[in-house]
């Protein structure tokens, strides 16, 4: 079935278009920031097309007959579009396109990896850290 996106407000195309910046910036200055996103990524494309609705709709999208949607040049489609989703602001950005249908893909949360002050501070390794108040007591 088709996806109807959903019209956008002036404010939410404004926040639309501050995202295709958003996504530009990082893949020409900070590509760092997006292996460090893509790398809590999970889950795979769903083809519902939203991602190509941002801002503007895409004169490459197309739609199957049974509703998915596909990419006319998509092996030369841009690099903001290959990157996308970076992170869980843009999933926020697509869901005005297409709110009641998820992105297939999903982050796991960020995990703090130095230890502060809380005890819920997780290490890389898995293992709870503890707080320097412990390991002076500890001693
Ligand atoms: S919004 Fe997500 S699921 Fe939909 S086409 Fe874009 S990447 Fe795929």
């Amino acid at each position: 079935m088709k996806h109807a996106f959903r019209r956008v407000t002036l404010r939410e195309r404004i926040i639309l278009v501050w995202g295709k910046l958003r996504r530009f910036y990082y893949h020409q200055c900070n590509t760092r920031y997006i292996k460090e996103n893509h790398a809590r990524r999970t889950g795979e494309c769903a083809r519902c097309g939203a991602c190509c609705w941002l801002a503007h709709p895409c004169p490459s999208l197309a739609w199957e007959e049974d509703g998915l949607t596909y990419c006319k040049i998509h092996k030369r489609r841009a690099k903001n579009c290959r990157i996308f989703p970076i992170d869980e602001k843009d999933l926020r950005d697509r869901d005005f396109i297409l709110p009641d249908t998820p992105c297939g893909y999903s982050f796991r949360p960020k995990r703090p990896n130095n230890c502060g002050d809380s005890d819920n501070c997780d290490k890389p390794d898995g293992k709870k850290q503890h707080s320097q108040q412990d390991s002076n007591s500890n001693q």
